[in-house]
């Protein structure tokens, strides 16, 4: 299977999709590690940045940089129509109805700790539910449970399959009267799965509930729309996405967000401060206390405006073939077995080697210059659901070709055979 041989893979508009010229973006992907071609195979984990996303960074600092939103000189017009222009960018690219319903926050971590804390403490009392999936990273489990902790809540876990997919029938049985939030992935980050999200949104929203979908590990791999999906709250991480670090976006609906209460106070944020009562700004503002993270917020329009000319349909479907071409490489290497065969999967695949230590592997490939993440990919429940500690994770972006995959197939094979 060559990903490249389906014609339509191959042109966009006028620009020709071909990973290898993809990556001529990545300047990172041309450096050697160990001597070596690097084969970046750790995207789960982020993503390398386009050339597109390092210079608006340095087109930002060179021409643009200010605070934001407060001065009347030329500096902060221009920062502030840029960070707002990268607002509509996001709007733009998950289809939420409206710029003020995008709230700016670090990453996907934040964005769920933000919801939990602000709409959470409100919303949640003793005795309620909330529903996970035994999926979650460790970032869709913590707060729920810190939450739930403080508010007397209980939290329920639907099931998976030995295949890695959420049992629909044990999800529906944990919904009911007292579920008042369910919060899921929608893209499994230690195995790949892709949830049945609209299905598992309808089902809850019949209950009454509150939907939050962790759009982490979906944002690069598949075309979002949070009004297609119907989700209350959708949140993810720009470093996932081509984008920088410590910048990442909460998708909230408007009635939820204005009811929310802020859950950070200080500059920003305010419409007026005396000693005795401070008013607040309506959202998004009211949730972005402080000075942000103008230039990456930036960075991050830039990196899904990239993504938007590349065509996130064109990703999709070329992930898809390297996905089964990947799969078939690695079930032919002995000894390996594959944790995480939903016939519904994106951009993941995770595995242990008989007799080998997962660390073992990842430093070995490393000296082949092949980076893969080694361990519990921050999602223990989910592995302990198939007896293990840890996996070896390869996990793909566009820019990886059938070259990546044989070259870490041949590296395991040889681990496995001495040939
Ligand atoms: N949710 C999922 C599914 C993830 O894969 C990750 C990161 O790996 C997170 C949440 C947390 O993202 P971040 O560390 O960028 O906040």
């Amino acid at each position: 299977i060559t990903p490249t041989g389906d014609p339509s893979l191959r042109t966009l508009g006028s620009r020709i999709f071909e990973p290898n010229v993809l990556k001529k973006d990545f300047p990172i992907l041309s450096e050697p590690v160990r001597g070596k071609r690097l084969v970046w195979l750790d995207n789960a984990a982020t993503t390398q940045k386009p050339r597109a996303v390092i210079d608006r960074l340095s087109f930002f600092y060179e021409h643009e940089n200010s605070n934001i939103h407060r001065a009347a000189h030329t500096l902060a017009a221009k920062a502030t129509d840029a960070y707002e222009a990268a607002r509509e960018t996001v709007r733009r690219f998950i289809n939420a109805p409206s710029a003020r319903d995008i709230v700016f926050v670090r990453g996907t971590t934040e964005g769920i700790n933000l919801v939990a804390q602000s709409w959470g403490r409100r919303n949640v009392r003793e005795g309620d539910e909330i529903v996970i999936t035994w999926l979650e990273h460790h970032a869709n489990i913590v707060p729920w449970q810190q939450l739930c902790s403080e508010k007397g809540a209980r939290l329920r876990v639907a099931p998976v399959d030995d295949r890695g997919q959420v049992i629909l029938e044990e999800y529906e049985k944990l919904l009911g009267p007292r579920t008042r939030l369910v919060s899921f992935t929608q893209v499994s980050n230690a195995l790949g799965t892709i949830t049945p999200a609209v299905d598992m949104i309808d089902m809850a929203h019949r209950h009454g509930a509150v939907v939050l979908l962790d759009g982490a590990q979906a944002v690069s791999h598949m075309p979002v729309d949070v009004q297609a999906l119907g989700c209350d709250f959708f949140v993810f991480s720009g470093h996932k996405v081509f984008a920088p670090t410590g910048i990442g976006a909460v998708f909230g609906r408007a009635e939820l967000l204005e009811a929310m209460p802020p859950w950070q106070g200080g500059g920003n944020m305010i419409q007026d401060v005396t000693f005795e009562r401070t008013t607040y700004q309506p959202p998004p503002a009211r949730f972005e206390a402080g000075t942000g993270n103008i230039a990456d917020a930036v960075g991050l329009g830039a990196a899904l405006d990239w993504l938007t000319r590349v065509g996130v349909h064109n990703v999709e479907r070329y992930e898809h073939e390297l996905l089964e071409y990947g799969t078939n490489a690695l079930l032919a290497v002995p000894g390996l077995t594959l944790i995480g065969t939903a016939p519904q999967k994106a951009g993941v695949l995770s595995f242990v080697l008989d007799g080998k230590k997962t660390e073992e592997v990842g430093g070995l490939l490393d000296q082949e210059g092949i980076a893969v993440r080694s361990g519990h990919h921050c999602a223990q429940p989910i592995l302990r659901r198939f007896g293990l500690e840890a996996t070896v994770r390869a996990s793909l972006a566009p820019y990886n070709t059938c070259e990546d995959i044989d070259a870490l197939a041949r590296a395991l094979h040889r681990l496995q055979t001495g040939r």
